[in-house]
């Protein structure tokens, strides 16, 4: 299936659709969820056009892989929560519950998260 330009987040990274930003580099854009999960909820999302993780390994170039990765890790050391822990969550088409078909990391912290899958 082909890459939606008109999802959501494309439309947050176009600027077409406003969002609580809290980092941004030349390969991301890391933003507060609209419907926070966890006191800390950011989704972290690559700039280029990728819909999962499965393309994205499979075409993205090492930088883009590497500056997704290493956002992570920078906005949840920016965020306070890698004392206290969070989890890291990639929703992958319709098994995985996936609703946003442009290739995000949620980021969920601030409290215990709980089971992993129920
Ligand atoms: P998925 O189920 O695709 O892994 O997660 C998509 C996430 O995007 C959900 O947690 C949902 O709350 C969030 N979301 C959907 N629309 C918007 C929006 O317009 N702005 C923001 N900031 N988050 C959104």
């Amino acid at each position: 299936m082909a890459y939606d330009r008109d999802n959501i987040f494309a439309k947050i990274l176009r600027g077409a659709l406003p969002c609580e930003t809290v980092f941004e580099n030349e390969h991301v854009l890391a933003f507060r969820d609209i419907q926070p999960r966890k006191p800390v909820h950011v989704l972290v999302i690559p700039r280029g056009a990728w819909r999962n993780v499965g393309d994205f390994a499979a075409g993205a170039s090492e930088a883009e892989i590497a500056g997704f990765i290493r956002a992570i890790g920078e906005v949840a050391q920016q965020l306070g929560l890698t004392g206290p822990g969070y989890r890291v969550i990639m929703n992958i088409g319709e098994h995985g519950g996936q609703e946003v078909d442009h290739l995000h990391a949620h980021i969920l912290g601030g409290a215990p998260v709980g089971a992993m899958v129920v």
